[in-house]
Formats: C-alpha cells, sequence, structure tokens
C-alpha cells in the first residue's frame, strides 16, 4: 500500500476508531470521521474499561499486544497532560479455596514467568489493597500492578475532540450505506449526508462492520457477544481500583460512580435484554456482599452492549487484500488496545508500513 496523507474517512467513533482518528490528525492527516449515532455509540459506551493484560490473555504474543496497549495509555495520558483520567490502582482477584483459586494460583504463575507486574497476596494484604472490601473466605489472592481503569465514553469523546483540533472534521449522526470497489479499490461511500470519495476508508463500526465489509468482498467474522453492566449513582469514595471478586466485578469511576458486571445467562427462552434486567439486581446483590458500603442503594441504569467480538476473540487489523484503500479495525479489548492501534495503524496508512507486531492479526 503507498503511504497516503489525504482524505482518510474513519468510519465509526467508538474509542478504536477515535484513536485512530486522532493519531492520523496529530501526524498531519486529511481525516473525515464519520459517525452513525453519537461518539460511543456501540460497545465503548457499554464497557467496563479495564485496561489490562489479564490472565485469559493467551498466547504469550497475544498477552504481550495488550501489554503494549496498557504502555500505550500510559503515553497518550502524558500527551493529553491533564485532559485523560485514569485510575492507575491495578486489578485485586480472588476465590475461595477450590478449583477456581488453584487456577488463578497457576495463572499468576505464569503471567510471573512472562514478567507481568501479578503477585500473590494474603488477606492482610488484600485488605490494604481494598479497606472497604469484604472477601469472605480467600484460597487465592493476587493483585495485578500494571492494570487500570479508564472512562471508555470519556476517553473517546476527548479523542474526537483532539483529533478536531489537529483539524480533523467529524460528520455525526451520518451513516455509512455503501462501499463502492472497483478493481481492488475503493472508489466511493455513500452516506446519510452523501457521497464521498476517500484515498483511504478505515473501518471501525464495531459490530457493524461485517455488513459493510462484505460490499467490498471482505469477510470480517465476528460472533455474537453480549455483555451486562450496572451502573450505581456517584457514592463517596470506597475503591480505587478494579475489583474482580468471585461472580462479579466492579470499579468506581473518578466522578464516584460504581460499574459493575457478572455472569448473564440467558435461560432458554429468554433473550439477554430480558435476562439482564431480571439479573441485574443479582448483580447488585454480589457487590453489595463484597462491599457493604453500598447496602440500600440503587442501581441507576443497566446497559446491555454487543463486544465487537472475531470469531478467533483475536483483533482483525490492516488493509484489506481484496480492496486494497480499505483498513478494518475490529476488536474485542478494544479500549486495552485503542491508544496502541491508533499509533499503529497511522504507521501503517501514512507510511505505507507493515508493523510487525500486528502481523498476526490480519484480515
Ligand atoms: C460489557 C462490555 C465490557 C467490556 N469490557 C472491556 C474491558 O474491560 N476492557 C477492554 O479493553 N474492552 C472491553 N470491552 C470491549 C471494548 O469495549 C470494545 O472492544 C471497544 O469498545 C470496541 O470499540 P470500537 O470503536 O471498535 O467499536 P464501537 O464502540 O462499537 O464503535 C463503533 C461505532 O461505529 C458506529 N457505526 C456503526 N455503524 C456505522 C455506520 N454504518 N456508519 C458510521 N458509523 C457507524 C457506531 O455508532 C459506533 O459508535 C467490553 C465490551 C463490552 C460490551
Amino acid at each position: 500500500m503507498q503511504p497516503l496523507s489525504e482524505h482518510i474517512v474513519v468510519a465509526g467513533a467508538g474509542i478504536v476508531g477515535a484513536s485512530i482518528a486522532y493519531h492520523l490528525a496529530k501526524r498531519g492527516a486529511g481525516v473525515t470521521v464519520v459517525e452513525a449515532s453519537q461518539a460511543g455509540a456501540g460497545a465503548t459506551g457499554k464497557s467496563f474499561g479495564w485496561i489490562n493484560a489479564t490472565f485469559s490473555k493467551t498466547p504469550q504474543s497475544y498477552f504481550e499486544l495488550n501489554r503494549l496497549g496498557i504502555a500505550g495509555w500510559r503515553r497518550l495520558q502524558q500527551e493529553l497532560k491533564g485532559d485523560l483520567q485514569i485510575q492507575w490502582g491495578g486489578s485485586v482477584a480472588w476465590f475461595p479455596p477450590g478449583d477456581e483459586a488453584d487456577t488463578l494460583q497457576k495463572n499468576v504463575w505464569r503471567h510471573l514467568e512472562w514478567g507481568y507486574g501479578a503477585t500473590l497476596i494474603d488477606e492482610q494484604e488484600l485488605r490494604r489493597l481494598l479497606p472497604a472490601i469484604e472477601p469472605g473466605e480467600i484460597g487465592v489472592a493476587a493483585w495485578s500492578g500494571e492494570e487500570g481503569t479508564v472512562d471508555p465514553l470519556h476517553a473517546a469523546s476527548l479523542l474526537l475532540k483532539k483529533a478536531q483540533q489537529y483539524g480533523a472534521e467529524v460528520l455525526w449522526p451520518c451513516a455509512v450505506t455503501e462501499l463502492i470497489c472497483a478493481d481492488r479499490l475503493l472508489r466511493r461511500i455513500e452516506t446519510t449526508r452523501g457521497p464521498i470519495e476517500p484515498r483511504a476508508l478505515v473501518l471501525a463500526c464495531g459490530v457493524d462492520s461485517p455488513r459493510l465489509a462484505e460490499m467490498a468482498g471482505v469477510r470480517v467474522p465476528l460472533k455474537d457477544s453480549p455483555g451486562v453492566l450496572i451502573h450505581i449513582a456517584p457514592q463517596p469514595r470506597v475503591i480505587d481500583r478494579v475489583v474482580l471478586a468471585p461472580g462479579t466485578h466492579f470499579k468506581q469511576e473518578w466522578d464516584g460512580r460504581i460499574v459493575a458486571g457478572g455472569q448473564i445467562v440467558a435461560g432458554v427462552g429468554t433473550s439477554v435484554t430480558e435476562a439482564s434486567v431480571d439479573q441485574a439486581e443479582q448483580i447488585l446483590e454480589q457487590v453489595q456482599r463484597f462491599l457493604p458500603a453500598l447496602s440500600g442503594v440503587a442501581i441507576e441504569r443497566v446497559t446491555l452492549g454487543h463486544r465487537v467480538m472475531p470469531q478467533d476473540e483475536f483483533p482483525l487489523i490492516g488493509f484489506t487484500g481484496r480492496c486494497s484503500n480499505l483498513y478494518v479495525a475490529a476488536m474485542h479489548s478494544g479500549v486495552t488496545l485503542a491508544p496502541l492501534i491508533g499509533e499503529l495503524a497511522a504507521r501503517e496508512i501514512l507510511d505505507g508500513e507493515r508493523v510487525s507486531t500486528l502481523e498476526g492479526y490480519r484480515i
């Protein structure tokens, strides 16, 4: 692919699209962001926002990618000075004695081998890190100190604003409706505000990307992966790191809101949407069990998001063979990876480089 610098359209203003737009615009490219609804309207606005290279991130190459993702947030935070709020308190996980505790212990050992800042902790240390938590019986507990948490909606909006300050144009609401390709090049896109003829299109439309990519003959295989969070109105500060308790996980945003998730399983004949409303109360009960300071609080809202989950669960990123000026960015853990992906995608698009870090994640 020849280096490009002019008129790049980024479709989708989730955290991934916003980060790519920011990094392109910062490097002087002419960028138009086209967003069907508003920044963060997709998975980003319904995301837990944990910046991590956690135990599920295997094999080691994918763990390393996520670790680079964490470093990307640290760079971005320095770059944006005080504008970006990140809570760098790490995460604390524990299980009562049993299989899950044994697995956690093995996972920490593996992370230690890989040089990650994870460590086994005793109850005293857990209570020091989380003074407001009542953990119950502890089999194994661990602290992963490199991790952090961000409000994804705030971060996406900020990146978009910064992109605009570097000259990017942002069109919303404006949906891409059609991709017109000829001779393996994208020639035109149709949008709800009329046609655009970009030099390149970055497709970062989350779960809508497969449908759009199909129009260019490109397959972006995703699978359905709904996720529910409950939100509690701002509370006095009780926790300042991500809590991974048995059966639930939660955090407190910088403005005091509590966000929590859990295992929502839809029964036969019940959609996750219906199940989530019933089970949101169960998530709240779980959180209250571990965080007694929250007894008596009510759920402010419940969100149901659809993860941008590739079929093999690894990112799909890069120019496509079928349509050589179409760049696709679809991934789960998009919050963790967004600043890194923004930097690397800008290099691939503007410098014509094939970044080796991304080689395992091509379409
Ligand atoms: C419940 C839940 C919890 C999560 N927790 C974490 C976590 O803790 N850590 C982590 O790293 N990741 C987490 N994720 C995943 C992460 O949120 C996503 O990977 C990330 O938000 C994806 O961002 P995106 O920009 O690719 O997509 P999206 O945020 O979905 O953005 C796509 C955008 O494209 C727009 N769009 C759609 N169609 C069109 C069109 N035709 N034209 C123009 N625009 C269009 C949409 O309106 C939307 O704004 C979680 C996800 C969920 C659902």
